[in-house]
């Protein structure tokens, strides 16, 4: 049978503490998975995303022990969303997985996911959380929300709890990189671009060492992002608005008018007018912003360090 790669895709930020144990978890699953299907080769593609631990160091030394170990280390911190491009951009394999550092995207799933992918039956595998377990109540509640909003006001449709743990095909891979917004949000991307995906429902994983970077704030940027990339719905409720609220005023100009009070009238309607006018121009600076980051396409990463150059740099 002809061989098959398997690219494993790993955004790192800050993961010296679990990267010995991501290490090991991989290697075993990926032994696992060739023994099953000799024909398989793995390589595990770990994008460095401006660490400032000793993340790099261990990469540095992860390839030169095994070959299949290869990195890409950005001249700084660009963000999970440009880690997970890299990986993408940098990946050989006919299929490629794009998973988290701290195992809370258990590597143990990857068997099942291949096998769903590579019976042709799907495109796609990933994971979906069914509970929120161990997540802060009002977290949970902003997160929930979040998807009742982008999935009213978006045509594309994103499942609630879908994880950025994914097992895809070269494929779609290949569709997502056709894509080349600069303002990423990979939820909306991979459902965009559509195929057939299926999703494993899992519980909660807590990680198993270091700590998280996000926090509710930016979270919180975060779900506005996805809203802005993926729906212009938005710029139409600026219009809406403003059409309610002319309305009011001349309801309210009459009201005043027949109570004689017009001077309370007059200032309720400025400070509503006021705010609602900065409101609108608020939702359109958003776009504007966007627009303005495309059109100085910017790239979206800057690769500092790679395996290779490392490698080419000690020979000298
Ligand atoms: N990550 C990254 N760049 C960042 C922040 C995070 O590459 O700026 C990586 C991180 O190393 C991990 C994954 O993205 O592998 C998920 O991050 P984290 O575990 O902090 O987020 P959470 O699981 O809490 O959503
Ligand atoms: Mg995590």
């Amino acid at each position: 049978m002809e061989k098959e790669l398997i690219s494993v895709i790993v955004p790192c930020y800050n993961e010296q503490e679990v990267l010995p144990l991501f290490r090991e978890e991989i290697l075993r699953v990926s032994s696992e998975m060739t023994e099953k299907h000799p024909h398989l080769e793995f390589e595990f593609l770990f994008i460095n995303d401006g660490s400032r631990d000793k993340t790099l160091e261990i990469l540095r030394e992860y390839s030169e022990q095994d070959s299949r170990f290869r990195y890409v280390s950005f001249s700084r911190n660009f963000g999970k969303e440009a880690g997970m491009l890299a990986g993408l951009e940098n990946s050989k394999g006919d299929y490629v997985v794009i998973m988290d550092a701290d195992l809370q995207h258990p590597p143990k799933l990857m068997p099942q996911m291949y096998e769903y992918v590579s019976s042709g039956e799907y495109d796609c595998a990933g994971t979906r959380r069914v509970t929120r377990k161990g997540e802060p109540k009002l977290l949970s509640f902003f997160s929930r929300s979040f998807y009742k909003v982008i999935n009213k006001i978006s045509q594309t449709y994103i499942v609630d709890g879908a994880q950025d743990y994914r097992f895809m095909t070269r494929q779609m891979v290949d569709a997502i990189l056709a894509m080349p917004e600069y303002n990423r949000f990979s939820k909306g991307i991979f459902s965009w671009v559509g195929f057939r995906t299926k999703y494993i429902e899992v519980e909660n994983t807590e990680r198993a060492a270091g700590k998280t970077t996000w926090n509710f704030w930016k979270l919180f940027m975060y779900s506005l992002e996805g809203i802005f990339a993926f729906s212009t719905a938005p710029l139409a409720l600026s219009v809406v608005v403003s059409m309610l609220l002319f309305v009011l005023a001349i309801v309210f100009i009459i009201i005043a008018v027949v109570n004689s009070a017009e001077y309370l009238a007059i200032i309720a309607m400025v400070c509503l007018v006021g705010g609602l006018n900065l409101f609108c121009m608020g939702v359109q600076s958003q776009y504007i912003a966007k627009t303005y980051m495309e059109v100085k396409d910017r790239p979206r990463y800057i690769i500092g360090e790679t395996e290779e150059l490392y490698k080419k740099r000690k020979e000298r």
